[in-house]
């Protein structure tokens, strides 16, 4: 049988039936927990081979998320840089602007499909959560959401959009208060009911089947990419740049140009205030092996093998460790991992803005950045294509901060 989600694009067979990619990812948790993950697993492999439960995705995706998102070639950028052509794959523009809808559907739909009555997620700046209880919304599940006490304060307005959804928006007060402990918090609930609830991961990240799952869920954005690049070019792009907080946008992207030798692939990393100040989340670059969240992965860590608190002023882009196939990806040289400040990042948001009147997510905005400085060192017959992961509209009171 064939998964029917993955078969378009290039997975090189990857992960193992345990869930490795190289020696990243597998599954770390307690034995109880496992009992559940591979209760989602063989669901997974399941409905990934129902022509039903495909074109169900399918149809949402178009009628509801508004996919396929468009390809617009950014002109004005392009010839102020003077050099490669800019593309844009516009996730800013599916319903709730960004990329997180494609993978909250495909989990929300599963939980049904499990029978599940809840969905249960952590969120730090609010992003999935948001997404997240959309999803639920529709399919009329039950939505809780743990959040850091802290970052409840700090992101008022998705906190909102979490509740005018109907979610229940639970605030952590253990530990930080922020993240991590958010995610410590979800995972003992889930363990509490792992019948009539189910955890929906955010990215492709934490223990198998959820960086597969996700992957193959976000896989439309690559599948769509090069089909529209070849429509409106004659050919595959030259090279392709995405951000990489947990890594998501970006394996639904490289995904489907991973055999395409010719294609060169970039993940950005947040190099915040500068890799040399320590604030920054920049993990393949910076980071060692570890084991986080129920997963091998390279992450910034302390000497005890705990994650260390990360900083990038994009929110989505703090997180201390990135999914397994990007680990793969980077040992084996098939993706080129590298970084992109605040500062670097805020000037892309405004340059996007003013020449294309589109404004960017400032975790969008680090691959931007990283399109420019490389379309400057290129000819103008190559092409370059961004994966604008999502629209700026939450950050904009950067505005103020940053005194623009
Ligand atoms: C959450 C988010 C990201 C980072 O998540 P990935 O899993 O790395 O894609 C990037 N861009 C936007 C707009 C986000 O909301």
């Amino acid at each position: 049988m064939t998964n029917l989600l993955n078969k378009e694009i290039d997975t090189v067979n990857l992960p193992d039936s345990k869930g490795y990619f190289g020696e990243y990812g597998g599954s770390f948790v307690p034995e109880a927990l496992q009992k559940v993950m591979d209760e989602v697993a063989a669901k997974y492999e399941e409905i990934s081979q129902d022509p039903a439960f495909v074109q169900e995705l399918a149809d949402l995706n178009a009628h509801y998320t508004g996919r396929p998102s468009p390809v617009t070639f950014a002109k004005n950028l392009s010839d102020a840089v003077g050099g490669a052509k800019i593309y844009l794959k516009r996730e800013d523009l599916n319903h709730t602007g960004a990329h997180k809808i494609n993978h909250c559907l495909g989990e929300v739909l599963l939980a049904k499909r499990m029978g599940k009555k809840k969905v249960i997620a952590e969120t730090g700046a609010g992003q999935h959560g948001v997404a997240l209880a959309t999803a639920a919304a529709l399919m009329g599940l039950e939505c809780d959401i743990y959040m850091g006490e802290i970052d409840v304060m700090k992101e008022a307005p998705n906190v909102s959009r979490m509740k005018i959804l109907g979610a229940k928006v639970i605030p952590v007060k253990t530990g930080t208060r922020t993240l991590k402990d958010a995610v410590d918090e979800a995972f003992k609930a889930y363990l509490k009911d792992p019948v009539t609830q189910i955890y929906c991961i955010g990215s492709v990240v934490g223990p198998h089947p959820f960086p597969m799952m996700v992957r193959d869920f976000q896989a439309v954005i690559g599948i769509e990419a090069r089909r529209q690049m070849l429509e409106m070019t004659g050919r595959l792009p030259d090279n392709i740049v995405a951000c990489v907080g947990g890594g998501s946008n970006a394996m639904g992207m490289f995904s489907a140009f991973l055999d395409d030798k010719d294609v060169k692939l970039y993940g950005v990393e947040p190099a915040g205030m500068g890799l040399e100040t320590g604030a920054h989340a920049a993990s393949i670059t910076k980071g060692s092996k570890g084991i986080m969240h129920g997963f091998k992965t390279i992450m910034i860590q302390d000497d005890k093998g705990e994650p260390l608190p990360v900083y990038s002023i994009a929110s989505g882009l703090d997180y201390p460790g990135s999914g397994p196939q990007h680990c793969y990806l980077h040992d084996i040289k098939r993706v080129t991992y590298t970084t992109i400040t605040d500062r670097e990042a805020v000037e892309a948001f405004y340059a996007l803005s003013r020449m294309e009147g589109i404004i960017p997510a400032l975790e969008s905005s680090h691959a931007v950045a990283y399109a420019v400085k490389l379309a400057e060192q290129l000819d103008k017959d190559q092409t370059i294509l961004v994966n604008l992961s999502g629209r700026g509209d939450k950050d904009i009171d950067v505005y103020y901060k940053k005194d623009h």
